[in-house]
């Protein structure tokens, strides 16, 4: 079976769009994006971000800085987004270009105001098994897709591959914490294909195409493709050799329409919680 991120995320961005419209307070939700250079992917994806935004009723900005700024000019900026009321959220569109510190600039947004759920206070909250309001997105909607069809990770051997911090960390913490028994895979990982073949679900966020093929997976397994890599022939397609895994899985993502729009609907949902937050509203907690 598919597991189909559009369909999923379109039904999310409905019930995020309904409740923007029940807000009766004074402010609307405010989401500022901030984009340093011009990588193109980037330019896409913060596109993409605002105009979802504004489909939904929240309001948002894009602050542009040419590719030459300096970290602590970045970091004023950010500062000014921290003591203005009107916004809620704040992400940076990473990468930043080299002269820029990532972890030193995300640590400047204000914990409240992290819609990307990367300071390591909301981090750490998730390390110990605490909600914070805004979790990493695209790990988020790996989650909320596996609940959309009531998959239930509890007990399963998960394999994630990949330790960054925007996906493969937070996802191996938030499937322990659903109980699933991880173990976290990488470059340096010993004899990958003999985690696959006794995992029953995979999360692979690599980046490198096609890295993972049907022959490798344990049959009736869960494959959640988080990779996004372009071919030659300007093909999008995941870290999964689609084709093959299909015959092998019981549910699978697809590349594109899986976890992509899982993460841009998780951004919306973020930034509608923390605005909830902010106006004194009390959230209810999802996943942990
Ligand atoms: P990254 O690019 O920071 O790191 C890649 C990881 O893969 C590293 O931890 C590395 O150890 C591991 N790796 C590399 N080669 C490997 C190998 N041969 N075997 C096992 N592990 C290996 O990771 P990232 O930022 O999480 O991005 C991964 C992919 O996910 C990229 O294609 C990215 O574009 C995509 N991505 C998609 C979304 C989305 O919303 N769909 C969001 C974030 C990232």
């Amino acid at each position: 079976m598919i597991l189909d991120g559009k369909v999923t995320s379109k039904a999310l961005l409905q019930e995020i769009a309904q409740e923007v419209g029940r807000l009766t307070g004074p402010t609307k939700p405010k989401l500022v994006a901030v984009l340093v250079g011009e990588n193109p992917a980037s330019e896409i994806y913060v596109a993409r971000k605002m105009k979802v935004a504004d489909e939904l009723g929240i309001l948002s900005e894009l602050h542009r800085f040419p590719a030459h700024t300096e970290e602590a000019f970045l970091k004023e900026e950010l500062e000014k987004l921290n003591q203005d009321t009107s916004v809620n959220a704040v992400l940076v569109q990473l990468p930043l270009p080299k002269q820029i510190h990532t972890e030193r600039v995300l640590q400047t947004i204000l914990p409240e105001k992290d819609v990307d759920g990367f300071h390591p206070i909301n981090m750490g909250q998730l390390l110990l098994g605490i909600e914070p309001p805004a979790l990493p997105c695209t790990p988020a909607g790996i989650m909320k897709l596996l609940d959309a069809y009531k998959i239930d990770v509890s007990g399963l051997n998960a394999c994630v591959v990949g330790r960054s911090n925007i996906v493969g960390k937070p996802i191996m913490l938030m499937l322990t914490q659903r109980n699933a028994t991880v173990t976290l895979c990488h470059s340096k990982t010993r004899n990958l294909e003999a985690v696959l073949e006794s995992s029953d679900l995979v999360v692979a966020a690599i980046g490198q195409a096609h890295l993972i093929s049907g022959n490798t997976l344990k049959r009736g397994c869960i494959v959640v493709d988080v990779g996004i890599n372009r071919l030659p022939s300007g093909q999008l397609v995941g870290d999964v050799d689609f084709e093959s895994a299909r015959e092998k899985a019981a549910f699978i993502t697809p590349v594109p329409g899986g976890v992509g729009p899982m993460t841009i609907a998780m951004l919306m949902m973020n930034t509608l919680r923390l605005h909830q937050v902010q106006q004194g509203i009390q959230v209810k907690n999802w996943l942990l």
